[in-house]
């Protein structure tokens, strides 16, 4: 990748897309055409325009307009290869010393829209969703306020990335508001459970990798092969009543208190749009299983913010945390998901578990930041909160950045309204 390359297409300077993200979403366009799209700026770039017009007649996968569908899945299963030539092609054309459509006013009409004249909608057609619980700090917080200081981690924690397997139906696309949910709850100071809307409503900030690659039953992914099945990473909240989730969950797992709305980020950044931004994953003691070892810079130095506003207010800026404090990278959770035989498909979701840091600022969930609504959080119209009220707005962002270079993820955005009657 070079860093100080330019586009033709304007580029604000704290742009999430320069010409060096160049991620893939699906855009339903003004005429009511549904495309897949990338996006330089603020211009979206309808790629099926792009392949009917033989731009990427020098792409050999593409045998056909994959890029005309309402889902990225028919691209994402053409393989790491065309991934990598379909990229080649967008930042060789969009270059800033590249005339070929930069001159062409008949073609930039088919091609070219302003964001504001798009919808996003979800990028893929969900397959499977599996939720780890892979930052220490989180999964010891937990631990800390449900079983105390001594029996924080359970005994498997640090030998395997611990995960469950969600509800893919209600993974929806930023934008899409949310009802409170309702259900059983059974508060400490009763004996019986009762049945209402969700009082303690909660945020899980996450991140999420999608795979564009498949398996047959019985094959296992190497920790080393593992990012050859991964398409791109996307923003992830996945909402959590936690009064809900405290009832339901022994012995096996979270249910209906994470089954009714996770919101993701429009864009998918692909993994090559990231690796300028690879880490080290934090050392892991002790040492893991064979099957689950991690050599070289498999973590990403990605910045998440947690924004909370007000209905009618400002936004407030409640956390600040950083996917490289993950514990469990994620070649190590698609090794360690597959490592059974169970069989991957294209566009299933991984998403990593909540990403606190290390600093009270760090933790993203209101769970932790209130540690259990015991320390409320002021906010900038003197209002407090413990969990998220109704008519909230939850907004996450997630950016890169280093020597000059950003790339970043947009948002996911998403209003809590009241529970339906
Ligand atoms: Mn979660």
């Amino acid at each position: 990748m070079n860093i100080n390359q330019k586009s033709w297409l304007k580029v604000e300077v704290n742009s999430d897309f320069p010409i060096q993200n160049l991620p893939y979403g699906i855009i339903k366009l003004a005429s009511g055409k549904i495309v897949a799209a990338t996006r330089i700026g603020d211009v979206v770039i309808d790629l099926a325009a792009l392949y009917e017009l033989g731009y990427f007649n020098g792409v050999k996968e593409l045998k056909n307009n994959v890029f005309e569908s309402d889902t990225l899945n028919a691209f994402m299963a053409l393989g790491k290869r065309a991934w990598a030539n379909v990229r080649a092609v967008l930042t060789d054309l969009f270059d800033e010393v590249n005339d070929l459509l930069r001159e062409n006013d008949a073609h930039k009409k088919q091609v070219l829209f302003d964001q504001n004249e798009v919808v996003n909608l979800l990028p893929m057609a969900v397959g499977d969703y599996t939720d780890f619980y892979s930052s220490i700090e989180h999964a010891t917080n937990v631990g800390i306020m449900f079983r105390g200081k001594d029996n924080a981690l359970m005994p498997n924690w640090k030998h395997l990335p611990v995960g469950y397997h969600g509800r893919s139906s209600s993974i929806v696309v930023s934008g899409t508001n949310i009802h409170r949910p309702k259900g059983q709850m059974k508060p400490a100071d009763q004996d019986l459970p009762s049945f209402g809307a969700s009082k303690l409503m909660d945020f899980e900030l996450e991140m999420a990798f999608v795979t564009g690659g498949q398996t047959q039953l019985g094959d296992s992914i190497s920790v080393d092969e593992a990012e050859d099945y991964i398409f791109g990473m996307i923003i992830f909240n996945d909402l959590s009543a936690r009064d809900i989730q405290a009832w339901e969950y022994v012995p096996l797992g979270p249910f209906l208190g994470k089954s009714f709305g996770s919101i993701t980020s429009p864009w998918i950044v692909t993994l090559d749009a990231l690796d300028y931004f690879r880490t080290q994953s934090p050392k892991q003691e002790p040492e893991v299983l064979p099957y689950l070892k991690s050599t070289g810079k498999r973590s990403f130095d990605i910045n998440l913010e947690v924004f909370l506003q007000p209905k009618g207010g400002e936004e407030n800026l409640i956390c600040e945390s950083n996917h490289k404090y993950l514990y469990w990278n994620i070649s190590q959770q698609l090794a360690h998901q597959s490592v059974n035989g169970c069989n991957i498909n294209v566009g299933d979701v991984y998403a990593s578990g909540t990403i606190s840091g290390p600093t009270d600022k760090s933790f993203g969930s209101m769970l932790e930041l209130t540690w259990r609504g015991s320390k409320p959080i002021t906010l900038s119209d003197g209002s407090e909160r413990k969990f998220i009220n109704d008519n909230d707005t939850i907004v996450m962002r997630a950016h890169c950045q280093k020597d000059g270079l950003r790339i970043g993820f947009g948002e996911s955005l998403c209003q809590i309204l009241p529970a339906k009657e």
